[in-house]
């Protein structure tokens, strides 16, 4: 059996809507890419999304529109895909790293306030580094593998210290932090849609947000910086390429139609999963809570301190059963290391998850005896291993 780490969903209406659009003179800003960003906010309850060519992309103009710039801080945490703090890196704004909580995996609020705390200055307005005098302009929360941060704490936080908050919710539409949907909590919020999220557009993202400035200015950056219904070779500011192409949109939108579909799909594997690896030795399965609702965007596990996680790895591939190391710690990545002078150590807790963690197969579509045989031969593994 050859199992694959993902697989996108695509029935006869993505297709159909696909082509529906190649058939039209409309293959950029037509009216589907507006329709997704309708059908976008209307489901997460916000006032405004903007398409986007990608998550990073949106990430970026956020931090562009935030007016966050060179020796500026974010703080941010090193347990996430690498395109959440390296949208920092593009404006020469510094991410900050603080450890994550180890059931979670989220940034762990009580080190934000620790270190706030102990080596920064707040006048009651600015919240400045002690030693570089940099200013700390925002925190950005990842709801890493689609499990919700704790968003009441972090506005706490923000709201104490003035910052912004921005939301990397790209792991995580249709996740729910007591009640209420994420891409609601931070001044803005970024969805993606590459091809292995819960919906996808192939290559996408949105950034949904209620402040009108926001949405205008980063529809703005998004398409060479013009303003709404200005001439096509005006430009009213700096701006970029990363508008969503309407094929793109048209597939988002047929994503969207089924979206309640899909999470539960996935929600059902990751039972499956639980189930069948919850009382194993050596295994730890992904952590709930009864405060969020998750949105499953893939199924990672952790081996025992005692278990060589690379070795078990290469015993799942060897019989057919692809598998990650979900995530390495962005702090440790060559360029960070030679950057900031980050060395192991630093952020213990993001280190021994990195050091542990296992992504197993996880599909809208994957059958009961695919994960039989995945958990089956996991089990194996580890017990021969002992
Ligand atoms: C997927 C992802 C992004 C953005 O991804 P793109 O590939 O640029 O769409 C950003 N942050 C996190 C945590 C992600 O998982």
């Amino acid at each position: 059996m050859k199992i694959p780490l993902s697989r996108p969903d695509i029935t006869e209406k993505e297709i159909e809507a696909v082509l529906a659009v190649i058939k039209t003179p409309y293959l950029s800003l037509g009216p589907k890419h507006r329709e997704f960003e309708e059908s976008v906010a209307e489901y997460i309850g916000v006032k405004y999304a903007v398409s986007v060519s990608s998550g990073t992309a949106g990430l970026h103009l956020v931090i562009k529109a935030l007016d966050i710039k060179e020796g500026d801080e974010v703080v941010t945490t090193p347990f996430s895909f690498i395109s959440s703090s390296n949208v920092m890196l593009f404006e020469r704004a510094r991410p900050v790293f603080v450890d994550i909580d180890p059931g979670t995996l989220n940034i762990d609020t009580q080190n934000i306030e620790e270190l706030f705390a102990s080596r920064y200055d707040f006048d009651g307005e600015v919240l400045k580094n002690r030693r570089t005098r940099a200013q700390v302009k925002a925190v950005l929360p990842v709801h890493v593998f689609g499990q919700p941060c704790d968003m009441d704490r972090i506005w706490q936080i923000a709201k104490k210290y003035n910052l912004k908050v921005i939301e990397d919710a790209c792991e995580a539409i249709g996740a729910e932090y007591k009640g209420k949907k994420v891409g609601t909590f931070g001044d803005a919020s970024v969805f993606a849609f590459y091809a292995n999220k819960q919906i996808t557009t192939a290559e996408g993202g949105m950034i949904v947000s209620n402040d009108e400035k926001m949405a205008k200015l980063c529809k703005s950056m998004r398409n060479q910086g013009r303003d709404e219904g200005s001439a096509w070779l005006v430009h009213q500011r700096l701006g970029y390429n990363y508008r969503l192409d309407e094929m793109s949109a048209a597939l988002g939108i047929a994503q969207m139609g089924r979206i309640e579909e899909i999470l539960q799909a996935r929600e059902r594997v990751a039972n499956i999963y639980n189930e069948r690896l919850e009382d194993s030795k050596n295994i730890e399965v992904p952590y709930i809570s009864s405060q969020t609702k998750m949105s499953w965007f893939v199924y990672v596990i952790r081996v025992g301190r005692k278990i060589n996680r690379d070795k078990v790895m290469e015993h799942l591939q060897k019989r057919g059963i692809e598998c990650r190391s979900y995530f390495p710690s962005i702090h440790l990545q060559p360029f960070y290391r030679e950057m900031f002078g980050f060395k192991e150590g630093d952020f213990p807790i993001t280190e021994k998850v990195s050091k542990s963690a296992i992504a197993l197969p996880f599909y809208n579509n994957l059958l009961e005896k695919q994960i039989d045989y995945v958990c089956e031969n996991l089990k194996e593994i580890l017990e021969a291993m002992k």
